[in-house]
């Protein structure tokens, strides 16, 4: 596997490089509003140390970054009145990863509401 590169651009938004719109923050994860969402309220949750993605992370790392993961998703779900949930996480380019720092994507979902394709 690539090693880790400090420039892809969430390590970028991690150091105030380039602007998100963070919605939370603690000691050890980020959650910011994805910039093409797929779906009102598409969300981003990465953790603040570098991690290439899933195939590079520690324990530590996936416990502090779900543990976000699951509490943007109540939040999500209820600020946009959400029927569920959708989860994805993508690993290496074959695997469909575009920005190589971990990170998950929260999309709250209506009933009979399609995700809209990406770009
Ligand atoms: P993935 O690596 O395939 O999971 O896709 C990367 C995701 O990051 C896409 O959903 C992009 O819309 C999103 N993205 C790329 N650049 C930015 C940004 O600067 N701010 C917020 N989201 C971004």
């Amino acid at each position: 596997m690539a090693a880790y590169d400090p420039e892809n651009i969430f390590a970028k938004i991690l150091r105030g490089e380039i602007p998100s719109t963070r919605v939370y923050e603690d000691e050890d994860t980020l959650a910011f509003m994805d910039i093409m969402p797929r779906a009102d309220g598409h969300l981003l949750v990465i953790p603040k140390t570098p991690c290439r993605n899933l195939l590079d992370a520690a324990p530590e790392q996936l416990a502090a970054v779900m543990a976000t993961v699951q509490k943007m998703s109540h939040a999500a779900k209820n600020a946009f009145e959400a029927d569920g949930v959708t989860i994805q996480q993508f690993n290496e380019a074959a695997g469909g990863q575009e920005v190589f720092h971990l990170h998950f994507h929260i999309l709250p979902r209506h009933e009979g509401v399609s995700m809209r394709p990406p770009g």
